[in-house]
């Protein structure tokens, strides 16, 4: 039988009369069976979301031994989301519940987690539905990783019998006993971990937006909408700062062959995008499928002679950054020279100069620099490979727009091409290379 599991994200739980609207999209089609929500987001902009809000009880809990003063806040969006539906509903109770576990377990994921749990609650009293705890179901294994096989189990097991269920996103329960969350956004992620364990016939995701645009349309007015996508696609989009959708959402997905569906409370009506697994895709004919970038990244450039020859090189510099727990995201490289590029932001002075001192010491660099405030751009599209020229095409738009390349990273994919420039021509590019491929 078809079934769906339909994600509400933050702003599809902002207030009571959002949620009517989502009781009506999900009395709409009796397939819509299972339901996943986030904690209610901002009503309008400048609001705070109830996640920051716990957040920030979880910081006063720390210093003062209670979240009492921080908490009203979040108990005053609750008691008005509740007022707003008009239900009988014993909101105070469960609130004065969960501000003294709060209180007690002076866990962060525990208390950042209660913005979900507090909204499952509500949306299952409004639907009628079970509530099925996350932390009873979604488990992580020793080393933090989602535990796949006991998770799946859990939840087939908990909706059997269940004519409609209701799930909190964004956290699970750890080998400890204890609360644990996913990255933010990570709402989306049980999306797809109840879709899966259910074996879904669709994941509906729905957001504020009617599905992904080709590029950002605060840096492109009103740019072209993607009907469909592939899970590649969308994960070189996605963790490149198209933030529709969390980027790890699709990995649960992939084996199951489950397509997404994202879809816009707000216009329920407009198709969306497809998000679909490569058995199910036929590209689009279009030869780019969208643009997606992120500023500042810091580039360490290294420089030897005979590089090349040197067995090891490459891992022996890895090795310094690796005991040193920074990731990194490309590595660029040419016959006698290779940069590492890294997100800024986990790159500290204090940081980034003991890596380069430990560097020289490993591998004695003709040359090392580093080149600061770098933006990343990836054009990404499966019609890519299949179509001479299209680089040649891009560096053009690039350089016809007077935009100096610092870096260029292409796998063997050719599923995308992805050029570093300076930060402030970051807005630029993305309009040159869009103004090339879309218009
Ligand atoms: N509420 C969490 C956040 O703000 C998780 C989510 O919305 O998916 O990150």
């Amino acid at each position: 039988m078809s079934v769906k599991v339909c994600k509400f994200g933050g702003t599809s739980m902002a207030d009571g009369t959002v949620i009517n609207g989502v009781k009506k999209i999900l009395d709409g089609d009796d397939k819509r069976k299972y339901i996943v929500v986030s904690a209610p987001g901002k009503r309008y902009s400048g609001d705070t979301k109830v996640t920051d809000l716990l957040y920030a009880c979880h910081t006063q809990l720390l210093s003062c031994g209670t979240c009492k003063k921080s908490f009203a806040a979040v108990r005053a969006r609750f008691v008005s989301i509740v007022k707003e539906l008009n239900i009988s509903y014993d909101i105070d109770a469960l609130l004065d519940e969960t501000e003294a576990a709060i209180d007690r377990e002076k866990s962060e994921d525990f208390t950042a987690s209660r913005g979900e749990y507090l909204c499952a609650r509500i949306v299952a009293a409004v639907l009628d539905a079970k509530f099925i705890d996350a932390e009873d179901v979604i488990f992580f294994k020793e080393n933090g990783s989602f535990d796949g096989e006991k998770s799946y189990k859990a939840i087939s097991l908990a909706v059997s019998g269940a004519k409609r269920a209701v799930f909190p996103g964004f956290y699970g329960k750890g080998v400890d006993g204890k609360v644990k969350t996913f990255s933010r956004g990570g709402s989306d992620i049980s999306g797809s971990i109840v879709a899966r364990a259910i074996n879904a016939t669709v994941y509906e995701n729905w957001t504020d937006v009617s599905g992904f645009l080709a590029c950002d349309p605060r840096i492109v007015e009103s740019p072209a909408k993607i009907k469909s996508l592939s899970y590649k696609e969308l994960r070189e989009l996605s963790y490149m700062g198209a933030n529709v959708l969390h980027s790890d959402s699709i990995f649960p997905l992939r084996k199951a062959n489950i397509p997404i569906q994202i879809k816009n409370t707000f216009r329920p009506e407009d198709a969306g995008t497809a998000i679909l697994p490569s058995i199910r895709y036929t590209p689009n004919g279009n030869l780019v499928t969208g643009i997606a970038g992120k500023k500042n990244f810091t580039v360490i450039f290294i420089e030897k002679s005979h590089m090349n020859a040197e067995v090891g090189f490459i891992c022996k510099v890895l090795g310094v950054l690796a005991d040193e727990e920074i990731s990194v995201e490309h590595i660029p490289s040419g016959i006698d020279t290779m940069s590492l590029v890294v997100e800024s932001a986990n790159l500290p002075k204090e940081k980034l100069e003991l890596i380069l001192e430990k560097i020289k010491a490993t591998v004695a660099p003709d040359i090392i620099r580093v080149i600061d405030d770098i933006a990343l751009i990836a054009t990404v599209g499966h019609g890519m490979s299949s179509s001479v020229g299209t680089s040649a095409r891009l560096f053009n738009a690039i350089a016809n727009a007077n935009i100096n390349i610092k870096l260029i990273d292409q796998g063997s994919s050719e599923l995308n091409i992805i050029v570093g420039v300076n930060n402030e021509d970051y807005e630029k590019c993305i309009r040159a290379i869009y103004c090339e491929f879309f218009k």
